[in-house]
């Protein structure tokens, strides 16, 4: 195993930073580093400035216009592009769909969908999970039955993340019910556009509209729509499943959240000292910095293996409950550190709006609404719970 990065490593490391010091616009990175809320043409924009680039698609084939970045450097971007404050780029057709498409879609449907994600045409969101099945997602009830050359949909899906913006849904539905739940699933691409598809808006606990409940009522479906075999659905979904977790480490945003804090912490005074020098709470801060250190030896080893073409195992559900608890606890410590300033709620800042005169200081509107949606990370993407069954199995062989 070899930690250090190469001369090469060095230098696309340096060409990451130069660009996104050149084309990151300061408006989009200024609203980042405060925690405030992007509005879907910006993050438009930065899939575009992305895409002019060709590094929209990292771990896409050239020869459909993918970067074709190895382990290494998809690491080396990631953790560069958390350190400028670039958005996220929304991952469901990027990061999710193509693989499968890559992988199991026909020719015609990758010469159709993959241009689409990259220009942006089509916004992707994931339909899995719905009322009665997240981590038993084979239990799922949505209906697809055939009728002639089309499929009639019904049922209902949720937590859907950014559906709101979405035009296209990739869909997990039914199509049989012999055997075992895993074999009658199917992988269905619906527009959203087609009647009877409706969206409602979930509201989270810091007030953000950021998923949905996705309904079907009787939607029709050309049958040239599913991906691969009917039936073999689960199988593609677990493959998808696996692109998902990947970067589940967050090494990247960890890193940016704990410099902010250390110049929080250096900058609060509690008791006439800054809170840095505070017992307990600089042996909480230590705590997570020694537990970020040991990730990201943990995440070098994964994605070096990675690079030797080793898949990742049960290595990412480590990878997926370090990451999310090093990421809950630095959010808590921001809003400990903030104390009092981290009460007013204050929506219309962090949607944008910045002409308020606030009395506080600039980290302090976002720290509890960040606390709170960062409850999240345990839950998503297989919950905590199921990634320590996972470990307990397939590494611990209990
Ligand atoms: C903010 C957010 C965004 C999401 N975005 C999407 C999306 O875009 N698309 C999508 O399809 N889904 C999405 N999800 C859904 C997510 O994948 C599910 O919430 C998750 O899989 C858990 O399922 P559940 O909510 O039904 O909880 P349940 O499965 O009912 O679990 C409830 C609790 O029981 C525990 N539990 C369940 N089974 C076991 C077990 N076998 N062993 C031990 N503990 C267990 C769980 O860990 C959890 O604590 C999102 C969820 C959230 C919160």
């Amino acid at each position: 195993m070899d930690l250090s990065y190469t001369a090469e490593q060095d230098a696309f490391r340096a060409e990451v930073r130069a660009f996104l010091a050149e084309h990151l616009p300061k408006r989009l990175s200024e609203k980042v580093r405060l925690g405030k809320r992007l509005t879907k043409s910006e993050m438009e924009e930065w899939h575009a400035l992305l895409n002019a680039q060709g590094w929209l698609a990292p771990n896409w084939p050239a020869a459909y216009g993918g970067a074709e970045w190895d382990a290494v450097q998809r690491q080396i971007f990631e953790e560069e592009a958390c350190l400028a404050y670039a958005p996220r780029v929304v991952p469901f057709g990027l990061m999710m769909l193509a693989p499968v498409l890559l992988a199991f879609g026909s020719e015609e449907q990758k010469r159709h969908y993959l241009p689409r994600i990259l220009s942006g045409e089509d916004w992707w969101c994931q339909g899995y999970s719905e009322p009665g099945a997240g981590s038993d997602l084979a239990s799922l009830k949505t209906r697809a039955q055939r009728d002639g050359d089309h499929y009639v949909v019904n049922g209902q899906k949720t937590w859907t993340t950014l559906g709101q913006h979405a035009n296209w849904i990739f869909c997990l539905v039914r199509t049989g019910t012999e055997g075992k739940p895993q074999e009658g699933i199917s992988f269905l691409l619906i527009d959203m556009a087609t009647p009877g598809v409706t969206v409602r808006p979930i509201t989270l606990i810091d007030g953000e509209a950021e998923v949905n409940e996705v309904f079907f009522d009787n939607v029709r479906v050309p049958v040239a729509n599913l991906v691969g075999e009917e039936n073999k659905g689960w199988t593609y979904a677990k493959y998808l499943l696996t692109h998902e977790r990947t970067n589940i480490a967050g090494v990247g945003f960890s890193n940016a959240a704990l410099a902010t804090l250390k110049q929080v912490a250096a900058q609060t005074l509690s008791g006439g000292k800054p809170l840095a020098q505070n017992p307990h709470f600089a042996a909480r801060m230590a705590q997570v910095e020694i537990d970020l250190m040991a990730m990201r030896t943990t995440n070098l080893r994964v994605v070096s293996a990675a690079a030797k073409g080793q898949a990742p195992g049960a290595e990412s559900s480590m990878l997926k409950v370090k990451g999310t608890q090093i990421r809950q606890e630095l959010t808590s410590l921001l809003r400990r550190a903030t104390g009092p300033d981290a009460m007013p709620f204050l929506p219309d800042y962090l949607e944008g709006g910045d002409n308020q005169t606030l009395d506080l200081p600039e980290h302090a509107p976002a720290a509890a609404p960040s606390y709170f949606n960062m409850r999240k990370l345990s839950i998503f993407g297989g919950s905590n719970e199921i990634q320590r069954g996972i470990i307990t199995k397939a590494i611990l062989e209990l």
